[in-house]
């Protein structure tokens, strides 16, 4: 069974559960860890089974319980080599350090994570399913507190003390199709303000989910990535007039509707109208700002587009909600 379940989509946090015969995947991770499994469980989805977590990009609202979220299930993080990189950067104070002392960090974390594999493999360590994640507060606790500059810097920090350890690290290509048990990945590159973004094509049992969240335009590559999509999730940020008039400072209204800031109502209805080819079952409106748009702005807006082309009214167009989980979509 092919199973599409967005759990929280919006500036505050986004994730998404994908499920396609024995293999589960979650797609971002920018609720804190407590509160994705609690809306996990609330639509009938167990933790536990998941396998596997991936990455779009390292902004806050995708990645604000990652680290918890894989060390309590024990599970491999994918991502673009610059986007770890980008996410490693975040989460580490700036310190001074000299390049031997880098050096000796990278030995000491390459030594403990295979010490942590072996660890797994041979004792079957495996965290409470049910346990809830305490883990969160005092590993935020712990970057927050630990900016103490060269004393930290002279200390190599342990695989408990480092914020940046993750069980297992898996690097993607954007534009190289990949595998996650029985799902098949196929990431490409968006136009966001960030290291490496991507957006995602998921394949299970035949079924084909588009995933474009976060990007400042629609280009000729995202168009055609997302041709012959079953469920297309399309991100529908704000409402051009509500922008140019909100509360945002100059600066950061300018970010948004950069090339490489969020797609608008209109430019996802311009989409729908102009360049996308109807076969989706299911089309999603995402990551929709609260500040500067409003559900049902965002519905019509699409909705006029599809209206306009009579072979979509088959479409059906529902909105993904930062306050709770959307029903699971089924194939
Ligand atoms: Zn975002
Ligand atoms: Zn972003």
């Amino acid at each position: 069974m092919v199973r599409f379940t967005v759990l929280a989509s919006g500036s505050k946090g986004n994730c998404t559960i994908v499920t396609g015969g024995r293999t589960r995947i979650l797609v971002d991770a920018g609720l804190s860890c407590r509160e994705m499994f609690r809306r996990m469980r609330e639509v009938g989805e167990d933790p536990a089974t998941l396998d596997a977590i991936i990455v779009t990009h390292e902004h806050q609202d995708h990645i604000n319980g990652l680290a918890v979220t894989a060390r309590k299930l024990g599970i491999p993080v994918y991502f673009t080599e610059g986007t770890h990189r980008a996410w490693m950067r975040w989460l580490t104070p700036r310190r001074q350090m000299t390049y031997a002392q880098w050096v000796e960090q990278c030995r000491t974390q390459a030594a403990e994570r295979q010490a942590e594999l072996d660890a797994v493999e041979t004792v079957g360590e495996v965290d409470e399913p049910d346990a809830d994640c305490a883990e969160d507060s005092v590993e935020l606790a712990a970057v927050e507190t630990s900016v103490e500059g060269e004393i930290a810097a002279k200390k190599i920090p342990s695989r408990k003390e480092d914020p940046t350890w993750l069980p297992s690290v898996e690097y993607f290509q954007s534009g190289q199709p990949f595998a996650i048990g029985d799902i098949g990945v196929s990431p490409f590159t968006i136009p966001h303000d960030a290291a490496d973004p991507v957006g995602f094509v998921f394949q299970a049992e035949g079924i084909r989910m588009g995933f474009a969240t976060d990007l400042g335009y629609m280009p000729p590559n995202v168009k055609a990535q997302l041709k012959g999509v079953d469920l297309l999730l399309l991100e529908s940020n704000h409402d051009l007039e509500m922008l140019r008039d909100g509360p945002y400072p100059w600066q950061v209204k300018q970010r948004v509707l950069s090339r490489v800031g969020h797609l608008s109502n209109e430019a996802a209805a311009d989409y729908l109208e102009n360049s996308y080819d109807g076969q989706a079952v299911y089309v999603i409106l995402a990551h929709l700002s609260e500040s500067n748009n409003l559900p049902e702005l965002a519905r019509v807006t699409a909705e006029r587009a599809l209206i306009g082309r009579a072979s979509l009214l088959a479409n059906r167009l529902l909105l993904a909600s930062q306050n709770e989980a959307l029903v699971p979509i089924l194939f």
